[in-house]
């Protein structure tokens, strides 16, 4: 890859850098364009007056600033790429480049994809007839999602969504998808999510059940396993980088639920907990975190409060407690939970090993909104 491939925006960098007269400025940028990092520098560098320091630790998203070191440093400026500002507060001038990859791959072989989905929500829509009574039995198989939730539709709008480099294409691709027969709605979500269409590994507020089912514009599983955890819907995907067509199949859904079911049971044993609180900014859940040592308290369980700002097994596996709730980034017990010696939960998974919430009333996704 070089600099060609994306647009980084480096010329609205260096007219503010050169406006201001900034004289430091911090990169901070995403673990997959972090190979491109120096090429960046020389060409701020050659460009303007600045020196440019990397903030070379890793970085997956907005929720991550590293304001506060920098500004330590005498950081006049810092340009974070690769991802929006999300609500919370950098705390110093923060120039926010959503870097744009210009793709353009082949619809034919997703319709197949999006017909069959658009069938499964249609008998998952809440338009009975008046005249046809259902049992609560067949009801709850008509109306059950993908993570096991009782949840009418009502609609069969398809959801174009997307990650934040493919989201300029989204309304040329609404129209194509219009063209060929598709109910086609681009989500918007709440404060967290800066862009009409624009999903994280931790947020998909835009759903509602209008929706039906998705398809995202996108690579890697990261974002897409979330959607299906939060939404139950079925998931079609579009890579812009390979063309490739595929689906998020239900069978995977349902092998990560058995795992997680798995975990829940085997901490119903634990007695101590160790409870991980991101340092992050827009990580940070103190209050979620202290709720769960208060109930854990409340089931003469105990729960160790952790706050780290990288979490990873090296750092926590060798506390002596038996298992970890998670109340970082939510997605470090869905990804990561095999890395780590103990069991990894989620605040909900924990609710229902301690018998708060049930399972059988389906999955509830750990979002932060
Ligand atoms: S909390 Fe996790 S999923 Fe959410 S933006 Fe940060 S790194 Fe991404």
């Amino acid at each position: 890859m070089d600099l060609e491939s994306h647009d980084f925006k480096l010329d609205e960098l260096v007219d503010r850098i050169k406006a201001n007269d900034n004289r430091l400025v911090a990169l901070q940028v995403p673990e997959g364009l972090k190979i491109q990092a120096l090429e960046m520098i020389d060409r701020i560098e050659s460009e303007s007056e600045a020196k440019v320091i990397l903030a070379a630790d890793p970085c997956y998203g907005a929720c991550d600033l590293v304001h506060d070191k920098m500004k330590m440093m005498g950081v006049e400026l810092v340009a974070h790429m690769g991802h929006s500002q999300m609500n919370i507060e950098s705390g110093m001038p923060t120039h926010f480049i959503p870097v744009t990859y210009d793709g353009d791959p082949e619809l034919a072989d997703i319709y197949p994809i999006l017909e069959k989905h658009r069938n499964i929500a249609n008998v998952r829509r809440t338009n009975l007839s008046k005249d046809v009574e259902i049992s609560e039995e067949e009801a709850r198989a008509k109306f059950l999602d993908a993570v096991g939730r009782d949840s009418p539709l009502s609609g069969n709008r398809l959801g174009l969504v997307g990650s934040i480099q493919h989201l300029h294409l989204l309304e040329k691709f609404k129209k194509r998808l219009e063209e060929a027969g598709f109910d086609v709605t681009i989500p918007v979500g709440g404060d967290r999510l800066t862009f009409p269409g624009q999903v994280l590994g931790c947020n998909y507020s835009g759903d509602d059940a209008t929706i039906g089912h998705y398809l995202f514009l996108g690579s890697g599983d990261f974002h897409p396993i979330g959607l299906v955890l939060h939404t139950g819907k079925p998931l079609a995907l579009l890579d812009p980088y390979t063309g490739e067509a595929s689906e998020m199949s239900f069978e995977r859904i349902e092998r990560i639920l058995r795992q997680r079911f798995g975990l829940i049971m085997a901490v119903g044993e634990s007695d101590s907990f160790g409870i991980l609180i991101g340092e992050k900014p827009g990580q940070m859940r103190r209050n979620l975190a202290i709720r769960m040592k208060k109930l854990l308290q409340r089931h003469n369980k105990k729960g160790y409060l952790l706050a780290l700002d990288h979490v990873g097994p090296e750092l926590i596996d060798f506390y002596p407690v038996d298992a970890f709730v998670n109340t970082a980034c939510p997605r470090i017990a869905i990804d990561d939970s095999t890395r780590y010696s103990k069991p990894l939960i989620t605040p909900f998974e924990l609710e229902v090993s301690l018998g708060e919430k049930k399972w059988e009333n389906g999955y509830q996704f750990d979002e932060i909104p």
